[in-house]
């Protein structure tokens, strides 16, 4: 099964702020549509997701087409680049939440800061900090770290 590592899902416009939630992991290229509907479901008070980004790469992916190296496979940034340009956001007053340290990483690359959530992987790469990773916070969950990116900025 061909996979899509990770995914970014960007919500935009928070009271201003723009977030980029990192997150999902590997799925079949073929589930990513039927994602979009739950992950709007999530989204409250008026904000609202502008797009979608995947990383369909491996290095040593299956199929041939997406046998690659890639600048959109996190830690790498591209994915965050192509938002920023597709939707005019500030990566540098941007944030990153996510459950990976390589989700902060690619967000330290573009000058965004990194939230990581507690959640999925969190408490595991929590007890395995990266030295050249520095997080703006660690919280629990997701609406945690709305609330710290609400008081940060
Ligand atoms: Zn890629």
């Amino acid at each position: 099964m061909l996979g899509a590592f990770g995914m970014a899902a960007l919500r935009r416009r928070l009271h201003g702020r723009s977030v980029l939630a990192a997150g999902i992991g590997l799925v079949a290229l073929a589930n990513l549509e039927s994602l979009r509907a739950p992950f709007q479901a999530m989204v409250f008070d008026g904000a609202r997701i502008d797009a979608f980004y995947y990383c369909p790469h491996h290095p040593e992916a299956v199929v041939e087409a997406y046998r690659q190296s890639c600048d959109c496979r996190k830690p790498q940034s591209g994915l965050f680049t192509r938002a920023a340009s597709d939707l005019d956001l500030a990566l540098e007053t941007s944030f990153v939440v996510g459950d990976r340290w390589h989700d902060l990483e690619a967000g330290q690359r573009v000058g965004a800061r990194g939230v990581l959530v507690r959640t999925g992987y969190g408490k595991t790469e929590e007890a395995s900090p990266k030295s050249h990773v520095t997080p703006s916070a660690i919280v629990g969950n997701v609406i945690e770290a709305v609330s710290w990116i609400l008081r940060a900025s």
